[in-house]
């Protein structure tokens, strides 16, 4: 839908009276998401209402300035669009594009994906991913729950809460699930990029398998197989897409597999190949 309406006027300022308010999409931990459409041009999008009371006292005020910073410069087919935003005295909303989907989380659940499927996936994050580096942006919190599907099968990767415009080699502390955190990340080191790369690696595994490589029932033990990769590819897994993940899913943050080469590896021309066609026609 190129830019789409909600783009096709300068910036202006919104209010909630310019839309209709319909069904709630889900609930995150600050506020919810509803459906809404723009009253002029009937543009759909997701509308999420954060309450500043709830930002304040937990104190991620900033987080969220840099997530609306960060997401509405990002123009990626794969990249969830921040249209705007606008606030009243107690609320925070923000204008997103409407993933019609849902979340790939559902999706998954233990199911597993066929190759010709994951390997699109994989194709479309590394590529999505590989223009947010270009940018200097590093996701950080890649994983299903963060993950939307678009009215047509796209993939597009929303909550840009955790991410930062490198370089910013700093620790952080963990709260959530490890299984999607590199070695450095847990151990407490500085990190860059590449936990992009290797969080790439775990959704690649779990998309064909059903499940996280490196989940168990505590953190101690999921602690331990990260910082030691303690992998385990089992053989009903391709060839090819053993070998992508196994390149992925490396401890020194160097010798992860770049982007770029994960988008000419055999299991992705394979796979994806039309995907990735696509995907260079629509840049402009
Ligand atoms: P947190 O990470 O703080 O827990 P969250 O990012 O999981 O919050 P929200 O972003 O508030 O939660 O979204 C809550 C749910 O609403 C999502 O999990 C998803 O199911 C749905 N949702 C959010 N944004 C959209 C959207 N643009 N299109 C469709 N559904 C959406
Ligand atoms: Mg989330």
């Amino acid at each position: 839908m190129g830019g789409g309406p909600m783009h096709a006027q300068a910036p202006r300022s919104w209010t909630l009276d310019d839309f209709e308010i319909g069904k709630p999409l889900g609930k995150g931990q600050f506020g919810s998401v509803y459906l809404a459409r723009e009253k002029k041009t009937k543009y759909i999008v997701g509308l999420k209402v954060l309450f500043k009371s709830q930002l304040v006292k937990n104190r991620v005020e900033h987080q969220l300035r840099r997530e609306i910073e960060i997401q509405s410069h990002l123009r990626h087919p794969n990249i969830l669009r921040l249209f705007g935003y606008f606030y009243d005295d107690t609320r925070i909303f923000l204008i997103l594009e409407y993933a019609a989907r849902g979340e790939l989380y559902k999706q998954l659940c233990g199911h597993q994906f066929d190759e010709p499927r994951a390997a699109t996936y994989v194709a479309s994050l590394a590529h999505s991913l590989n223009y947010c580096h270009s940018k200097h942006v590093i996701h950080r919190d890649l994983k299903p729950e963060n993950i939307l599907i678009g009215l047509n099968g796209d993939l597009k990767i929303a909550d840009f809460g955790w991410s930062v415009h490198a370089p910013r080699n700093r620790r952080t502390t963990l709260c959530g699930t490890l299984d999607y955190l590199p070695p450095e990340m847990v151990e407490g080191k500085s990190h860059d990029h590449t936990v992009d790369v290797w969080a790439l690696g775990i959704l690649a595994y779990e998309f064909l398998i059903g499940t996280p490589p490196f989940e168990t029932d505590s953190r101690q033990a999921t602690f331990r197989k990260i910082s030691s990769v303690d992998l385990c590819i089992p053989s009903t897994i391709s060839r090819n897409a053993a070998d992508l993940i196994g390149r992925l899913l490396v401890k020194d943050p160097a010798e992860r597999l770049a982007l770029k080469d994960v988008l000419r590896h055999p299991w992705i021309l394979e796979h994806a190949s039309d995907t990735l066609a696509s995907l260079e026609r629509r840049k402009s």
